[in-house]
């Protein structure tokens, strides 16, 4: 592959070609572009992005006290440290990316604006074709690469998952979905329904009550809350010590991990104990006074869903101080004030709030072709979860859902610079994993095991999904504490990556 972007010209138009094309950045193209530069220095690389700014996840999402919900000691990279709080805001998280775009000047090779609406593989010329709509001039433009790293996420930006609930019409207030909240939203003492107990929920609820009348949580079932301070006592220990940033930061991390690993066991293996602690734990706050087994006592096992993380229990704290309640009820229909539910109350609202999540989007929402036949995701096996059968050159970065996202982002870039330096090495200009013959008689399973994580989004959209196998490389268990290991160990030359 060149060292240096060249063009290449065809008989429709000039495309402009790199060796590596990043989709998005958000968190995971930015840790892509981070290990290119310096894993593979001699490729050239351009990241796309069809926003007009980095990000992602923090850029897209404004609504009121916007923030992780898990630490960024371990949402943050292995290789930048992070000097603040362990939730953070989505301002702060946007700071130190920006830090990052600086220091180690990635900026230059981000195009804003450009969002991919097709890509094409073909044999012939061994490369992918890229169309892309520039949203500042409205022109298709073409890009041409060698291999294509997609960090585009797993959810569609441009709009969230809103139920068709009945009577919608009806209602006379604004009703808004946080993924698109509206700049000028005025909820100052008013009446506001949020629809939803995710993590979402969880963050909203205690952000509008210190200015609108009142916040009712509508929750069709409760979600795991966990209550804990917002700091870390032993990052504040290494940190009176004035260890380095660097030190504090893995060791910050080795311990969440540790702790996390734990949980994650118990989770499976002591799960009703673990339910009975995080209980106690919103019993706590909430007092004995409050139904918690009605609102606070969820049906599944802890960890099958991503436990919400509240901050010095500021949820908690909004109800306590009667400036949040729960209703724990299904919709019967919306009404012109606000929302009728089964057990006959009318929730009166200014405001409703569809904190119902998002829309699980495979590749970005773009076409697809292979040697002009259109790519059907779901027909694929992934190989590990990052490279798919019958798609040369391609990866995909999905991150965990339990532990960071980015603790896997670090692995899969890791991964796939260690696969192009190998191609390099063979002289291969292409990969496509590939079933062995001995595969050939596995089961088909969903990308992500219901019994292990079910999500709402997740579940309506898992028919979109490629398929996991039940032997390696084929399994995508989730679980960072065996990938840690296998991921970096990966045998490139087990007979499931085809190199031409
Ligand atoms: C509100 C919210 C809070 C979350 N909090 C956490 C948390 O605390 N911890 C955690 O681990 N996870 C969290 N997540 C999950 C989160 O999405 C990921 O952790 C992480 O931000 C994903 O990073 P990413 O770069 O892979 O994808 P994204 O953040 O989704 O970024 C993808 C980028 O790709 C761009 N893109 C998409 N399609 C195209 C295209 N066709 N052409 C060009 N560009 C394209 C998008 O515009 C976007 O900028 C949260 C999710 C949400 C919605």
């Amino acid at each position: 592959m060149s060292a240096a972007a060249d063009t290449i010209h065809d008989t429709q138009q000039t495309a402009e070609h790199v060796d590596v094309l990043i989709v998005g950045a958000g968190i995971s193209g930015i840790d892509a572009a981070y290990y290119l530069q310096q894993e593979c220095p001699d490729k050239s690389f351009v990241l796309l992005e069809t926003q007009e700014s980095f990000g992602g996840t923090w850029h897209t999402h404004k609504f009121p006290g916007i923030r992780s919900d898990s630490d960024l000691f371990t949402f943050g990279y292995k290789w930048k440290p992070w000097t603040g709080v362990p939730i953070a805001s989505a301002e702060a998280i946007l700071d130190y990316l920006n830090e990052v775009l600086d220091e180690q000047d990635i900026r230059r090779h981000i195009r804003y604006r450009h969002e991919v609406k097709r890509a094409t593989w073909s044999d012939q010329e061994k490369l992918w074709t890229l169309e892309v709509r520039r949203g500042d001039t409205d022109e298709t433009v073409r890009f041409t690469c060698n291999f294509l790293w997609m960090c585009q996420g797993y959810y569609r930006h441009s709009e969230g998952y809103t139920p068709d609930f009945p009577g919608m019409d009806r209602f006379q207030g604004p009703i808004v979905h946080p993924q698109t909240w509206p700049d000028d939203l005025d909820y100052k003492d008013k009446k506001v329904v949020v629809i939803g107990s995710g993590a979402t929920a969880a963050t909203l609820i205690p952000a509008m009550a210190k200015d609108a009348e009142h916040v009712t949580m509508l929750q069709r079932s409760p979600t795991y809350f966990f209550a804990r301070p917002n700091s870390h006592e032993v990052a504040d220990m290494l940190r009176e010590l004035d260890i380095p940033d660097e030190w504090t930061h893995e060791i910050v991390r080795q311990k969440i991990l540790l702790d996390q690993k734990i949980i994650t066991q118990r989770s499976f293996e002591d799960a009703d104990a673990l339910k009975q602690e995080l209980i106690a734990g919103a019993r706590l706050y909430l007092g004995t006074e409050f139904d918690v087994d009605k609102h606070f006592t969820p049906s599944y096992r802890p960890w099958r869903q991503r436990l919400a993380v509240v901050p010095d229990g500021d949820l908690f704290q909004a109800i306590n101080a009667g400036k949040a309640s729960v209703v724990t009820d299904q919709i019967e229909t919306f009404t012109e004030k606000g929302i009728l539910v089964t057990s006959g109350d009318e929730l009166e609202a200014d405001i409703i709030v569809t904190a119902t999540g998002f829309n699980l989007s495979a590749l970005g929402d773009i076409e697809f072709v292979i040697n002009d036949k259109p790519l059907n995701f779901a027909d694929c096996w992934g190989h590990r979860g990052i490279l798919f059968t019958g798609v040369p050159n391609m990866a995909w970065v999905f991150g965990y859902l339990r532990t960071s996202w980015t603790m896997r982002a670090d692995l899969v870039s890791e991964f796939v610079c260690r696969l192009l330096k190998h191609m390099d090495a063979k002289g291969a200009k292409v990969v496509t994993p590939q079933l062995r013959e001995s595969d050939k008689d596995m089961p088909a399973l969903p990308f992500i095991q219901d019994d292990n994580f079910n999500a709402g989004y997740l579940v309506r959209k898992m028919h979109i999904m490629p398929k996991q196998g039940d032997r390696e490389p084929w399994i995508f268990s989730q679980d960072y504490y065996t990938e840690k290991d296998q991921i970096p160990n990966t045998d490139l030359e087990d007979g499931t990556l085809n190199y031409r």
